[in-house]
């Protein structure tokens, strides 16, 4: 009945299995550097002993930069990627050759979940490269048996015509792309629900449940929500099964808390807080009680599919001020300092992001200097281009640039507020 057996387990079963990797994984992460520093214990009694031990933070993998926390040595290693959106140093992750097929074999059985098999053909309409969620849909596609297209994001033209022509059954997507794609295939007179699509993979990006509704009416497909994130290999840490209520956290992979970000104590299955993640089944770079900054919930109900894995619920928001922009992360600071290292423009701006038509819009409002404010039309042009091309780089997605007048923008006391998020208003 299950592609794989540990899905099958039992909760005394699955307990053992991750108190047993759980004490491997402090065995094997002690031998690292930055756990050296962080006296780490190299072993562990119960499972509720966990929450004693210290936290991983983002900033902590940027200070180890680039292998304070490689486990292993580096020569075993063979694959790495690094997580967008970071100023200052970026975060790498390592995987040694069993990482990589541990991890592939996780993403099949995700996939697997949906009833995707190997008679499925599968075009992975996610980003390739540094960035884990093409690559590791790819590999887990593969291992399941299903025809595999790299095609990679983009070119809604050349996506349109694969689909049409080759029996696509399987995508892989960005819910905001989902929505362009679907304008394109009209404007080309394909009607998507005329496709032999039946199933897609979206996630990458928070989305509501009315977006997942929309793109399962649009396409007439069954959409499934999929959760991961670089530090913990990539995609595959949570995925819904067709039950569609939240998504299966596999704990034979990854020991999952959550935790009141303010006070940072572990809180019941059912409250919403921070999840924190510890791989521990990864060899060359395990992380422990890692804060991931999503928020979420473990739902206490047994899920009716059977498995007994703790699922999670959507990803409500974060507790830093990281932005998803259509899939790409990114933090206001990025923006401050590209900006900051401009001529003409000040050091006022605010960013506003917007939801058109299910796609993100992001804006970028500077207060100009009095010189710049009162030179030629062609001037401000070509500053409004320079920026555009200047923050577009940095940032890699492309921003609506506005200058206004300098005092135009709002003041606050105290803590400037830099973001304004419309978006979850403007999808309500
Ligand atoms: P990255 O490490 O670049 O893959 O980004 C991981 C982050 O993307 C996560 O920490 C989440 O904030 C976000 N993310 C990934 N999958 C989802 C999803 N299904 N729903 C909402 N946010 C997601
Ligand atoms: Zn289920």
């Amino acid at each position: 009945m299950f592609y794989d057996p540990n899905e099958g387990l039992s909760r005394s079963e699955l307990d053992a299995l991750a108190l047993q990797r759980f004490q491997e994984t402090l065995a094997r992460a002690s031998k690292s550097p930055a756990y050296q520093k962080k006296n780490l214990p190299s072993t562990l009694r119960s499972l509720q002993e966990v929450r004693e031990l210290p936290f991983t933070l983002k900033q902590d993998l940027r200070d180890a930069f680039p292998y304070g926390f490689l486990a292993a040595p580096l020569e075993s290693c063979v694959r790495l990627h690094s997580s967008s959106g970071t100023t200052g140093n970026p975060t790498v992750m390592l995987y040694t050759q069993n990482d990589l097929d541990n991890w592939s074999k996780l993403m099949a059985r995700c996939m697997s979940l949906s009833g995707a098999n190997r008679h499925d053909i599968f075009q992975n309409i996610m980003g390739y490269g540094l960035f884990t969620g093409g690559i590791g849909f790819h590999y887990g596609a593969e291992r399941l048996g299903m025809l595999t297209i790299p095609i990679g994001p983009g070119n809604s033209k050349r996506q349109g015509w694969f689909m049409k022509h080759l029996g696509v059954s399987v995508v892989h997507i960005l819910p905001s792309y989902a929505f362009r794609l679907y304008s394109h295939l009209k404007e080309e007179g394909v009607d998507p629900k005329e496709l032999p699509l039946r199933i897609a993979f979206i996630g990458a990006e928070p989305h509501s449940e009315a977006m997942r509704r929309e793109i399962e009416r649009l396409y007439g497909i069954k959409a499934f929500n999929s959760f991961g994130l670089s530090e913990m290999n990539g995609p595959g840490v949570a995925f819904e099964c067709q039950e569609q209520s939240g998504m299966h956290l596999w704990e034979d992979y990854y020991y999952a808390e959550i935790i009141d970000p303010e006070t940072l104590e572990v809180l019941p299955d059912g409250e919403w807080g921070e999840l924190v993640l510890s791989s521990i089944h990864r060899e060359a770079m395990p992380l422990v009680r890692y804060r991931t900054r999503d928020l979420t919930r473990i739902i206490p109900e047994p899920c009716k599919c059977g498995r007994v894995h703790r699922r999670i619920d959507r990803i409500k928001g974060r507790t830093d001020d990281m932005l998803i922009i259509n899939g790409v992360n990114l933090f206001p600071m990025q923006i401050e300092k590209t900006i900051l290292g401009m001529k003409g423009v000040g050091s006022h701006y605010i960013i506003e992001v917007h939801k058109e038509q299910f796609l993100d819009k992001l804006y970028v409002k500077i207060e100009m200097t009095e010189e710049a404010f009162s030179g030629s039309l062609s001037e401000l042009e070509a500053l409004q281009k320079s920026l555009t091309a200047a923050l577009t780089s940095e940032l890699g997605v492309n921003p609506k640039v506005k200058l206004v007048e300098r005092g135009s923008l709002p003041v606050e006391e105290g803590k400037a507020k830099r973001v304004y998020d419309y978006r979850e208003k403007e999808l309500a």
